[in-house]
């Protein structure tokens, strides 16, 4: 063997040093091979923070040690940068070589010394503010790739944007979806083999999913691979053009395309350059309710799958559909995390997700075949996943559509896990899960129709807003939970968990120092040891945290970040089950922690809510249950369940517009206030039923015990 080896060296050599001598020296450089991408071997860069998930295998475990179980105690403020947002911040910061690149609210980009915390340039790319109303879940960003010296950020309005990584200048800028769909971007690009990959979301009001690969270099597109099928007989010209054909197509029934069919690529992407396969996860059906999606049944493939594909050409490998004909925002979306694990004593490459669903999959990443399937948490949309055929066992009492009864779900549409980023530890074996228990009632619309603005479930948000009866509604806010789980993956069971007021909590960070840092959604920033669970630290970071932490080191000395800043679809659609974990001040920062931290943060407190006039009760009880309707099919998604706001947007019941007919409908209906996001709503609802809703307003208004003690 060896000398086999040292034979095809020399002879590779002898040929190298003949066709030297023959060719002119540039010839000769461009035969030697590019040096290897720093993020393949990212590994190698432990003080750095390079990619989303810190390698390409997405694990969030960093080997950097100095800041340590023994001494995690002692972790102190060293700076904090804040943001000129106010809204959701989901942002996982990377950091090259001392400088940290993230992104806030409104996909704006920052360069900030990563030892002083002082900013060195701002990007914003000025999505405009009536763009809100195309998202589901806040104007949120969850940050940037870095390739070469160069930054990619994907904007909420759909532009792939190329920054100089030095001064922030523009390098080029392609917008990446039809700006007449209610596409958005949230999710953090991915650079592999020298193409910047990038989804979108929109699924909850009405889109076709796909993921687009641009050369970095120049932003031209180099390949796109839609997850849904088009109209039958029209080609896309796409990467995916033959496997939707012959695989997904006859899955589908009805006119599926007219809204999209779903299955956006909003967040997760994985790499594994040995098997140079791309891993892609794909969400929901659009509409939820399967049965307007595609009356009849069907699979619906690829929606809520995993896809496996080449990164050079989009070419489709493999798939696993996580749940089959999906109708309940079960998305497959979830972090990918790619591991070398001992199963039955045989070492496999696997590919590991806890989505949604409720169920922990365990994939082998090449071939795709499914090892094992178990509950994370309590659930009951399925008995089971059938080994042999990957497929879930669906209890049919949840198909909504078909009994057409409510069907209380767990997990709900929430998720037992969403894109709150999971770590795993080599160390420990252990994957550490954001998880939350959130039931979700569902039931068919029976007045379903198109909106063209705002959201589109096919599900009745009217029905299923919280009750008015006391009791009811504290046994719901008491339902929510929320804690870190410590998960097995080899032998799928719990470890440990370290429990939290409420659900929507941060992403996790797993560290060679032994320990797990998580950020909570009342503020509170941990540090767990990695082994049992034992809280070991923590921080009052004075508003919610849903973004996950980072670490790395300069010059030697490791230093733990996290931005902070309460926001996304929980804070802003939650109602009172979200205000369980307090109201918080509307600040998003950039917080940095070390063991000689000197640094404070100012006192904040959360800008308190005052009625200033007492709102008089117009309307029938017809006409605020109508306004009410109307509400929760339109407004919930901002305003939140019952009009009850927990502070992302204005609570509605202390708007002074509520007192005027025709400045409420400027707002609601013009417009009035569209460069700040709140677009007109008057192409859906018409002046009546702008009316309505006021009037219910004043009724939730009504009930406030401000406005008991006033009246
Ligand atoms: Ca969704």
């Amino acid at each position: 063997m060896h000398i086999r080896l040292s034979h095809a060296v020399i002879v590779a050599t002898a040929a190298f040093a003949v066709s030297s001598c023959q060719t002119p020296d540039k010839a000769v450089m461009t035969t030697v091979a590019p040096p290897p991408d720093r993020i393949v071997a990212a590994e190698n860069e432990p003080q750095n923070w390079l990619s989303h998930g810190r390698t390409y295998s997405e694990q969030r475990f960093s080997p950097l040690a100095a800041i340590n179980s023994g001494n995690v105690a002692g972790l102190k403020l060293a700076w904090s940068y804040e943001f000129d947002t106010r809204r959701g911040q989901e942002a996982t910061p990377l950091v090259v070589d001392g400088v940290m690149y993230t992104t806030s609210a409104w996909s704006k980009v920052q360069a900030i010394d990563a030892v002083t915390g002082k900013l060195l340039w701002q990007y914003d790319p000025e999505v405009p503010g009536e763009s809100a109303v195309n998202g589901c879940c806040d104007v949120v960003n969850r940050g940037v790739a870095y390739w070469e010296g160069k930054l990619f950020v994907g904007t909420f309005d759909g532009r792939l944007i190329a920054l100089d990584a030095r001064t922030g200048a523009v390098l080029w800028s392609t917008l990446t979806v039809d700006p007449s769909k209610p596409y958005t971007i949230t999710g953090a690009p991915r650079v592999v083999k020298g193409k910047v990959l990038i989804g979108n979301g929109g699924a909850e009001l009405g889109v076709r999913g796909y993921i687009s690969a641009y050369d970095a270099r120049t932003g031209k597109m180099a390949w796109r691979f839609y997850t849904v099928p088009g109209e039958p007989g029209v080609k896309d010209g796409a990467a995916s053009d033959a496997i939707l054909e012959k695989l997904a197509g006859p899955t589908w029934k009805g006119e599926w395309w007219k809204l999209g069919g779903g299955g956006t690529v909003w967040d997760s992407m994985s790499y594994d350059p040995e098997l140079d396969l791309l891993y892609v996860g794909v969400g929901n059906g659009s509409p939820w309710n399967a049965a307007i999606r595609s009356p009849g049944g069907g699979d619906n493939l690829f929606l809520s799958s995993i896809i496996a594909l080449r990164p050079d050409t989009g070419e489709y490998v493999w798939h696993y559909q996580e749940v089959p004909g999906d109708q309940w925002d079960y998305t497959a979306t979830q972090q990918m995390i790619l591991a070398d694990l001992m199963i039955d004593g045989k070492p496999r490459k696997v590919l590991m997700q806890a989505p949604k669903n409720g169920f922990f999959y365990v994939l082998d990443r090449e071939t795709g075949k499914l090892i094992s399937a178990e509950p994370f948490v309590k659930l009951n949309w399925a008995s089971g996943v059938d080994l042999t055929t990957g497929r879930p066992n669906i209890n049919p009492e949840a198909r909504y559509n078909l009994t057409g009864k409510t069907w209380v779900a767990m997990p709900g549409s929430l998720g037992a896990h969403s894109w709150q980023s999971m770590s795993y530890s080599p160390q420990t074996g252990l994957v550490y899960i954001p998880t939350q228990e959130i039931g979700f009632p569902y039931i068919s619309d029976p007045d379903y129709r198109h909106h063209k603005r705002g959201i589109n479930l096919g599900v009745d948000l009217d029905a299923v807003s919280m009750p008015d009866d006391d009791a009811a509604r504290k046994q719901i806010v008491d339902s929510a939970k929320g804690y870190l789980m410590a998960w097995d993956p080899v032998h799928q069971r719990e470890m440990w968990r370290a429990p939290y007021l409420g659900p929507d909590n941060g992403g996790t960070l797993a560290t060679a120092g032994g320990l797990v840092f998580e950020g909570d959604a009342t503020g509170g920033f941990h540090a767990y040891d990695a082994g049992n669970g034992k809280e070991l630290w923590s921080f009052p970071a004075q508003t919610g945290i849903i973004a996950a932490p980072i670490t790395y080191s300069v010059g030697g000395k490791q230093y733990v970040t996290i931005v902070t800043g309460w926001g996304g679809i929980y804070a802003l659609l939650g109602g009172e089950m979200a205000l369980k974990t307090g109201r918080h001040p509307k600040i998003g920062r950039v917080l940095t922690f070390t063991l000689d931290g000197k640094a404070s943060l100012p006192p904040t407190s959360a800008e308190p809510l005052t009625l200033f006039d007492i709102p008089r009760q117009f309307g029938t009880p017809a006409m605020i249950a109508e306004g009410k309707a109307r509400y929760h099919r339109t407004c919930v998604g901002c305003h939140g369940d019952s009009a009850v706001s927990p502070g992302v947007l204005p609570d509605l019941r202390y708007s002074t517009a509520i007192n005027d007919k025709d400045l409420w409908y400027s707002i609601v209906g013009d417009g009035a206030l569209t460069s700040q996001g709140m677009v007109g709503f008057k192409a859906d609802l018409s002046p009546e039923a702008i009316e309505a809703i006021r009037s219910y307003i004043i009724s939730r208004t009504l009930r406030l015990p401000e406005a008991k003690k006033g009246s």
